[in-house]
């Protein structure tokens, strides 16, 4: 059935109004448009329609919504149903209505961005840091990054896909470090349409998208000048400078690791990933590189022939190489199995911060990962306390007497104890001396 609302009062259009949407019982509508025509100067069924709608609205009852329970509204008879049902989408005025709120939603977020943006290009422009509170491991990568991207540090922006040059690979993360650190600033106002977008009240960026420039020092600017206070910057914090030199170094493992995995058609998961850069980030601090990469060929070599057998995919072959890994340097480290040192691989040039490294403290690729911990020893590290002769031979007495009673533990833990308690040296021997009869600490073997 079709519901009308008739406008006209003109006797002779309500009559044409009811005979166009007179329905039988069986939904269809018996009198042909034909029939009605000519109605006046109208001659065909789309202007027929088209006048009918003019004067009226038509609802069928055969379509409920499914959102308001109301009647769909019909405006022509092509679009009414035979028999009566629910419609599988919202009528006409819900969806009208919801489009209109997301058109307002849509205008309000629009609305939101460039509010947002706005502050945010002001913010940016603004944005100023001291070069003197960067920490040691920042400026090593400003100046390897300054190497990579030349000149466009100091003179221009740059994009995170210009920096393949700093590493053999994750350079994000060292860009995102240099992010954290706010020694460099992303600039939205250069940035292209889509890469800023407000979500949960905030303002986001794609990091990928995001143009960068260096931050400007307070005072000097961020010219090459500037970059001099950089450049001339004595490294004194060891401890950093060696941590970045792992990661460097875990970078040149990995990319070795991916692009032999490529060869041999082995794809690793991102879990596998981070296990094994884990892993031979903890093995450089014992290893070389190079020994590393000897490491990396040989259990993927293992996987690649691993995959061929029955029972494994490439991918359960390549889910193999974290635990076989781990197992390769266990063996060496036990003296079960020994490293050869590989030369560094055609296709994977150093990045320009181990080029640094190189230059600035003469370790490379070849460089054991002992040499390094010893060279950026930890300061407080660096120069041990020397016991007296007088110290020695005493301490010497008690371990040995301490040993010969079975009391070795038991003095360890008392002396330590002693010490927590805030004693100094010689107090926590004479208390300990005190503790146990036993112990004779001039005793002479
Ligand atoms: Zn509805």
């Amino acid at each position: 059935m079709i519901e009308l609302q008739i406008y006209s009062t003109v006797p002779e259009e309500i009559r044409l109004v009811e005979r166009y949407w007179a329905m039988n019982a069986e939904g269809k509508f018996p009198e042909p448009v034909a029939d009605l025509l000519p109605f006046h100067n109208i001659v065909n069924s789309t202007q027929l329609a088209a006048f009918v709608r003019n004067i009226s609205q038509a609802w069928d009852l055969n379509q409920t919504c499914p959102q308001c329970g109301g009647y769909e509204q019909v405006r022509s008879r092509s679009e009414a149903k035979k028999s009566p049902g629910e419609m599988r989408v919202p009528c006409t005025t819900c969806r009208e209505v919801a489009d209109e709120e997301k058109r307002e939603a849509d205008a309000r977020t629009k609305a939101a961005l460039e509010q947002r943006l706005a502050l945010a290009i002001e913010s940016a422009a603004a944005r100023t840091i001291d070069y003197s509170d960067l920490s040691d491991d920042v400026v090593l990568i400003l100046m390897a990054l300054e190497r990579a991207i030349n000149p466009r540090l100091t003179t221009g922006t740059f994009m995170r896909g210009d920096c393949r040059a700093l590493a053999p690979c994750y350079v994000g993360d060292f860009i995102t470090r240099l992010y954290k650190a706010r020694a460099i600033v992303d600039m939205p106002g250069k940035a292209r349409p889509g890469t800023y977008y407000v979500r949960d009240d905030q303002l986001w960026h794609t990091t990928e998208h995001a143009v960068y420039r260096l931050t400007p020092d307070s005072t000097l600017g961020s010219g090459e000048e500037a970059f001099e206070i950089i450049n001339s910057r004595t490294l004194q914090d060891n401890r950093a400078v060696r941590n970045l030199w792992f990661d460097y170094a875990a970078t040149d493992c990995m990319a070795y690791l991916f692009e032999q995995c490529h060869q041999h058609g082995l794809r690793t998961t991102d879990e596998d990933d981070v296990q094994m850069h884990s892993t031979l980030r903890a093995a450089l601090q014992t290893y070389s590189v190079s020994h590393l990469w000897s490491a990396i060929w040989k259990v993927v070599k293992d996987a690649a022939t691993l995959s061929t057998r029955s029972y494994y995919t490439s991918d359960t072959a390549a889910a193999t190489l974290p635990g076989k890994l781990r197992r390769l340097l266990e063996k060496v480290t036990s003296g079960e199995a020994t490293l050869r040192k590989w030369s560094r691989p055609e296709h994977q040039p150093a990045g320009t911060l181990g080029h640094l490294f190189n230059e600035l403290y003469g370790i490379d690729e070849d460089t054991p990962g002992t040499a390094v911990m010893s060279s950026f020893a930890d300061q407080e590290d660096a120069s041990p306390r020397l016991a007296t002769a007088e110290l020695a031979e005493l301490v010497r007495n008690i371990l040995k007497s301490a040993l010969a009673h079975d009391l070795a533990a038991e003095v360890m833990l008392y002396f330590a104890d002693a010490i927590r308690r805030g004693l100094d040296d010689a107090g926590a021997i004479n208390e300990l001396l005190g503790a146990f009869p036993e112990i004779d600490g001039s005793a002479s073997a």
